[in-house]
């Protein structure tokens, strides 16, 4: 009661100056509260990752940092790192550490984020051993989706060049096989997307992938997914759902310390 009265005596007195104090103990104890957090998300190409990385950035606010899409901006800007990376990216080579190290940078630097989520970056050990000097890695997800199931659902999209319309097989069917239902036009399958090919992009990565497995492991930051906590829902074609509710059993936590 006592205190009660002093604090109102202290309101008469100084308004001013009882709201900035009272609004930067509430800041103290929010910063004391909140934590960043830096996730990197790891899966094959096809296995899900954009569906996944969609959710958390809606989940948790995360700032979004995929190579691919700022390097692809970057073409379309023909800045001159644009113009270096295009040859690279054309032939389904790797861009040059150095330059997409420098270019990570510089979107950290012109942001203020919280929460940081890396989508198809470290590619290579020496991304991840440069990246290690300027942020710490609080968790890395890694998606294990099966080799056969990313090859036929890959190899069940077929595209129809004019419009871009996209089917994919075993989801949305065209009305007749082979045809795109508003023109009738024939449905085509991009050459990355042949099974012969998918079964190629998926080696690559997974020989780039498997030494930053095992960088992330040896820190302790390591999570691996695979969707089998839910049977029903990877039995029904939604790995990705299953996957989704274990990653934020491990999120969770680490967004509330
Ligand atoms: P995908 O998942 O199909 O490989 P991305 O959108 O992640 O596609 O990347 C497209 C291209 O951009 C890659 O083939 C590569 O040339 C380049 N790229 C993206 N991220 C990196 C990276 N971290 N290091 C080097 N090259 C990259």
């Amino acid at each position: 009661m006592k205190r009660t009265c002093v604090a109102i005596t202290g309101l008469g007195s100084n308004p001013d100056m009882f709201a900035r104090r009272a609004l930067q103990k509430f800041a103290n104890f929010a910063a004391q509260q909140r934590r960043d957090v830096t996730t990197i998300v790891m899966g094959p190409p096809g296995g899900g990752k954009g569906t996944i990385s969609k959710r958390m950035i809606k989940d948790y606010g995360y700032l979004h940092i995929s190579t691919g899409d700022i390097l692809r901006q970057h073409v379309r800007d023909k800045t001159p790192l644009g113009e270096k990376a295009a040859a690279f990216m054309n032939s389904g080579a790797l861009v040059p550490d150095q330059l997409v190290i420098q270019m990570v940078l510089d979107e950290l630097s012109k942001h203020k984020a919280e929460h940081v989520l890396f989508d198809g970056f470290p590619r290579t050990k020496a991304q991840a051993d440069e990246l290690d000097k300027h942020i710490k890695i609080d968790i890395a997800l890694n998606l294990e989706v099966p080799t056969e199931e990313i090859v036929s659902r890959i190899s069940g999209r077929w595209t129809h060049p004019a419009s871009g319309r996209v089917y994919a097989y075993d989801f949305n069917p065209p009305k007749v096989p082979g045809k795109d239902d508003v023109t009738g036009e024939p449905l085509i399958q991009r050459d990355d997307d042949k099974p012969e090919a998918v079964r190629k992009r998926l080696a690559t990565y997974a020989e780039q992938t498997a030494p930053l497995i095992k960088h992330y492991d040896d820190k302790g930051v390591l999570k691996s997914f695979t969707g089998d906590n839910k049977p029903d829902l990877v039995a029904a074609g939604r790995r990705s759902d299953a996957i989704y509710e274990a990653v934020k059993q491990v999120l969770d936590p680490l967004h509330k310390k």
